[in-house]
């Protein structure tokens, strides 16, 4: 079963607004208007009537050809002018004086040109026309700046760590809103003691602890837990994500790491929260491609940071993570993050804990079973049944109902789990035929099966990739299996494929998730659990994490090429034998299968109820709880 672990929980950051909403944005507008002004005015300037541009020769000769009409001189060495030529065409000119000239104003005198002075580049439009560029160049960056950091974009504020703060603001998070988790709220109570009343620790010399790590898989509730604390401890909580210090500029980790500590003292009693401390918190210098330079910076400062105060000073530090294994070490020593605190993924009664708190927010039906749900969510974290809540509210709603229903609970589940049911899939009817055939031999073998759990559903609506599906309902979760549990397990697995060949004599690529899981589980019971007795109470091959290579397991061979055909002959063993078994209920109940098959077809989806129904079968005897 693909099951989704989506942890992109991310907060949202709270945007400030340039401006406060409903004022006007005077500013912007004024500026807009002004710039349209100047910008006409620059472009009147070049419409005046088009100067000619002389060299002073020509200049000369038009003077020795009696042309030039009038003349300003500016300073002595720029002349703006009117000249007419031979045609009798007026027109301007300017040209520059490239030398001291004697000769020039006799000359202008001899011809009876008009002569003006002015002084030059004086006149107000000549001062503004050159200031105007360069007052729009800094304008527009000024307002860029000013634009950018009100919206928040980080690039404006480097080093600022943008920690958000969590007040008492009516709603604060506390214990109550977390469900289950016994063990860490009871090793954190002893912070929340302490952030409530330091000095009486620190007067009995009670050394407490300066961080604190919470371990546990994505959707545990770790993040919550910390906010809890705080919430617990009535005092202000400093949250950063550890992908919030890595940056694109070196540096700004670093700086951010002390901006947050910062603030940290500042506002004591507190507590500073680091959510995904691998982020930055990952071993130094074993990353691919050499160092992460910015992020070792980073870590660097966080250790520095942390060993530069007390927790008498009333600041601690939790951090999160769901990798600690991959931390540095210097991170987990004595005065750092040297106590560890497990969230724990849901056991049955949290989950139902868990359910109980979310379905507070929403209208229940009378039918909720949660106790029911909590039992067909095996595996999932605290945040996918919280999903799983909210889903089922959105299904009710789409059908307008007045409140949530078991039928709602029980598609969001499926929703949570497969991915969405796709109801509108086109399937063409051998296809589905074939497919209830198979759904009904997985689902046939549950009830002929002595160590298989109880089926929940089979289904042959399509979820995510799978064409249906037939799911179990474990009475209880459990960690360890009996030997008996894995055989049916097998048998059950083969049930699509035997079905199949049973009716068709033939099977399709359906089968293929199948046969792999069964042959996985065969060869564990060979190599891992010495449940096969010719090989022998020994574990076969290990298991090892390649440090360089990811997450993949790779199997380490420690045996030889005889035991590894001796290996491969136990496996096939227990196949053969599952297979057989499965051939053999099968083709004994072969009326009852086809009956299955028919109402799969006709209804889609039948729950446990009406399997037995169509079986022939009593009804369960609801097993009394106990654990
Ligand atoms: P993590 O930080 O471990 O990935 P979160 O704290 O972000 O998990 O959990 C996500 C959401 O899941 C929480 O906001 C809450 O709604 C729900 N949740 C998880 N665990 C619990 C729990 N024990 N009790 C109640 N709600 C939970
Ligand atoms: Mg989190
Ligand atoms: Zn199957």
């Amino acid at each position: 079963m693909p099951l989704d672990q989506n942890d992109n929980q991310k907060p949202n950051r709270p945007q400030k607004p340039i401006y406060p909403p409903g004022k006007p944005n005077y500013f912007a507008l004024f500026f807009f208007l002004a710039m349209t002004a100047l910008f006409i005015a620059f472009f009147f300037r070049n419409d005046q009537a088009p100067i000619e541009e002389m060299a002073y020769s020509d200049f000369l000769v038009y003077l020795e050809r009696n042309e030039i009409l009038e003349v300003k001189i500016y300073d002595n060495n720029v002349i703006d002018g009117l000249r007419r030529n031979i045609g009798g065409e007026q027109n301007r000119f300017k040209t520059l004086i490239p030398y001291e000239d004697s000769s020039l104003i006799p000359n202008l005198r001899d011809r009876d040109v008009k002569i003006t002075g002015a002084v030059a580049g004086m006149t107000f439009w000549r001062i503004l026309l050159d200031i105007i560029p360069w007052v729009l160049i800094i304008g527009f960056i000024w307002f860029m700046m000013r634009n950018m950091q009100g919206v928040g974009s980080r690039n404006f504020q480097f080093g600022k760590s943008r920690a958000k703060r969590y007040h008492d603001d009516g709603k604060k998070i506390t214990f109550a809103d977390v469900a289950g988790q016994i063990d860490a709220k009871y090793e954190l109570q002893e912070v929340v003691s302490f952030l409530k009343n330091p000095q009486k620790f620190t007067k009995m010399g009670a050394r407490i602890p300066k961080g604190v790590l919470l371990v546990g898989m994505p959707g545990t509730g770790k993040t919550l837990m910390a906010k809890a604390v705080a919430g617990e401890a009535g005092v202000n909580f400093f949250h950063m994500s550890g992908s919030d210090f890595v940056e694109m500029f070196v540096g700004v980790g670093a700086s951010r790491v002390r901006d947050l500590f910062d603030q940290g003292r500042r506002s004591a009693p507190c507590i500073v929260f680091i959510d995904e401390l691998d982020a930055v918190g990952r071993t130094r210098g074993a990353g691919y491609g050499g160092g992460h330079d910015e992020r070792e910076q980073t870590l660097n400062q966080l250790l520095v940071e942390m060993d530069g105060f007390d927790s008498k000073d009333g600041v601690i530090i939790l951090a999160a993570t769901n990798r600690p294994d991959v931390l540095d070490p210097a991170l987990l020593r004595p005065g750092r993050f040297d106590r560890q605190v497990v969230v724990a993924m849901p056991d049955i009664k949290e989950r139902e804990a868990i359910l109980t708190i979310h379905a507070a927010k929403i209208p229940l039906a009378e039918n909720i079973d949660l106790a029911r749900v909590a039992r067909a969510t095996p595996g999932m974290s605290g945040a996918e049944i919280a999903n799983l809540i909210n889903e089922a509210a959105l299904f009710a709603a789409r059908r307008d109902k007045k409140a949530v229903e078991m039928s709602d609970m029980e598609e969001a589940r499926d929703k949570v789990i497969m991915g969405v049911a796709r109801k509108t899939l086109v399937v063409s009817d051998k296809e589905r035929r074939m497919t209830a055939v198979h759904e009904a031999g997985h689902a046939l073998l549950h009830y002929f099966l002595k160590n298989a759990d109880p089926l929940h559903k089979v289904t042959i609506v399509p979820h995510g990739r799978a064409l249906g599906m037939a799911m179990s309902l474990p009475e209880e979760d459990s960690y360890s299996r009996t030997r008996g549990w894995i055989e049916d397990r097998i048998v059950i697995c083969y049930g699509g494929w035997s079905a199949e060949k049973l009716f068709y004599d033939e099977t399709t690529t359906g089968t293929k998730q199948d046969l792999e899981q069964a042959t996985d589980m065969a060869r564990r019971m060979v190599c891992e659990w010495g449940m096969a007795e010719e090989m022998g109470p020994v574990t076969y091959g290990q298991e090892e994490e390649p440090i360089f290579l990811g997450k993949e397991i790779a199997r380490h061979k420690d045996y030889s090429e005889e035991t590894a055909k001796r290996i491969d002959g136990a496996v096939k063993k227990i196949l053969e034998k599952s297979v057989t078994t499965a051939q053999t209920i099968l083709e004994s109940r072969k009326k009852e299968l086809a009956d299955l098959a028919d109402a799969l077809l006709a209804r889609e989806t039948l729950v446990d109820e009406e399997v037995r129904n169509i079986l022939g079968l009593p009804p369960k005897l609801e097993k009394a709880e106990h654990r």
